[in-house]
């Protein structure tokens, strides 16, 4: 089934849209369960385990905390990051929460009990948590997954299907661009009238403005900030610096520099994203950089963004949408699950789509564009050192920015007829992915995160 743009593009808190978002939710989830089967007030003390990958980086994605919040009824798409902080402090002060907001229980973040070396079936992600009443019985216990992009799915709803619809839903690239063909519309006109059957198009324009603007603000905050990024690896903050030195330089934007303001977007916009700042998944957190970068570069450096800044927003998010959208139906956004192929990787190949459409480029280009990009990301190991989502991640983001609009330019060259087609790109990714040993998904047992030492007691 196609899946939303809205669900690709959702607002929340970094570090990492799996490991701090889906977890958040899921523990909202629960409570609002408990809420729901009338149980809340007979809670006493709740129990919480972690499993794969959850277990082994939580701690430097900063899981724990967001899964207490999440217990106390809040969630990641409305909390403000002040607030955020504020609570986190009294939790680890006191060691209670306040299940739902109002049920005074004991739980600490070193009471989580983790499981790294036990994966569950459905995937890497996995959490369980469990209420107990004040005799010890148990109240009421689910399982949550975690599985990309902060979607959160519960052990009683994972075999949710639904058929596609024709002429309005897609499964592969194939069926988007035959769609497009067919109908002489563009891929973000095929997405639009996909989003059209959920909402009014009003509402879909104005949703997307809404997440542009997150996205913005985001690169805003991670330019005001100077000093280090959380954590012991004492990765000093360069956004602000970088946009010192390129406003003196590159006052009136001349196209030489679109390179470095290209860089600068996604550097800052991942900066806040490792502070645990406010952030839009794109389709995650840790790749949150490129997408509002290769926009950036839409909106200053082509002819259409110049022309109608409001309208190119609005495609190249359908059209990256659109893209992200077989990402998650044919294979995964999910680290844990395909290494960073999955995420920066399908970032940077949702960007180039995107592009390619602002270029001008047809239903063919915009699928080479998706292609070139993901085939030249194809094996990218996930492997934060420290479990932290700063290195390689903050650089990657812009380095594949870069990739994505050299894609897009390269597909715009040709007609649209290629070699190897996205779809089978796409089933590459997902087979590369389970090739993969787990050391690269995730769990910060291999690559750059087992060369460089870290305190991890310090993360
Ligand atoms: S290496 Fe890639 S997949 Fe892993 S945390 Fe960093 S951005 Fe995410």
């Amino acid at each position: 089934m196609t899946i939303s743009v809205f669900e690709l593009f959702s607002i929340g808190i970094g570090p990492s849209s799996s490991h701090t978002v889906g977890p958040m939710r899921a523990a909202a989830m629960f409570t609002d369960e408990l809420q729901a089967r009338d149980l809340l007030s007979d809670v006493t003390a709740v129990r919480v385990e972690l499993y794969g990958s959850l277990a082994a980086t939580g701690a430097g994605h900063g899981t724990m905390s967001a899964i207490l919040l999440g217990l106390e009824g809040l969630r990641p798409e409305s909390i403000e990051t002040d607030e955020k902080e504020h609570r986190i402090e009294i939790l680890r002060a006191t060691g209670q929460l306040r299940l739902g907001g109002r049920i005074l229980i004991d739980l600490a973040e070193d009471e989580i009990v983790l499981h790294p070396h036990t994966v569950l079936d459905f995937h890497p992600n996995g959490m369980t948590l469990t209420a107990y009443a004040r005799d010890g019985h148990e109240l009421w216990t689910q399982t949550y997954f975690s599985v990309g992009g902060g979607s959160v799915v519960s052990d009683v709803d994972q075999v949710a299907t639904s058929k596609p619809v024709d002429d309005i839903e897609f499964r592969t690239a194939a069926q988007l661009v035959s769609l497009a063909q067919d109908s002489g519309r563009s891929v973000s006109a095929v997405m639009f009238d996909f989003e059209r059957t959920r909402r009014p198009a009003h509402e879909v324009r104005n949703r997307l403005r809404h997440i542009r603007d997150v996205m913005v603000r985001c690169q805003a905050n991670g330019i005001s900030r100077t000093g280090y990024l959380p954590g012991s690896l004492h990765v000093r903050r360069r956004a602000k610096d970088w946009y010192d030195k390129l406003s003196a330089q590159d006052p009136n934007h001349d196209p030489t520099f679109a390179e470095d303001w290209v860089n600068l977007v996604a550097l800052a916009v991942n900066e806040e994203n490792a502070s645990g700042g406010r952030v839009v998944t794109a389709p995650t957190n840790g790749a949150a950089g490129i997408i509002p970068a290769v926009l950036h570069y839409a909106l200053n450096y082509t002819e259409a963004g110049e022309r109608d800044p409001d309208d190119t927003i609005i495609r190249f998010l359908l059209t990256a949408g659109a893209i992200g959208s077989l990402y998650v139906e044919r294979s995964s956004i999910s680290g844990a699950v395909v290494g960073c192929q999955g995420e920066v990787g399908s970032a940077a190949s949702m960007a180039a789509g995107a592009l390619a459409e602002i270029l001008g480029g047809t239903p063919e280009q915009v699928e080479n564009a998706a292609e070139i990009a993901m085939e030249h990301s194809l094996g990218l190991t996930c492997d934060p050192i420290g479990g932290l989502v700063q290195i390689p991640c903050i650089e990657r983001n812009a380095i594949s920015a870069g990739k994505a609009i050299n894609a897009a330019r390269m597909a715009l060259r040709g007609d649209g007829t290629h070699r190897v087609s996205l779809d089978e790109v796409i089933e590459t990714m997902l087979a590369t992915g389970r090739d993969m040993s787990s050391k690269y998904k995730e769990t910060s047992t291999g690559g750059l995160a087992a060369q460089v030492s870290v305190n991890l007691i310090e993360c």
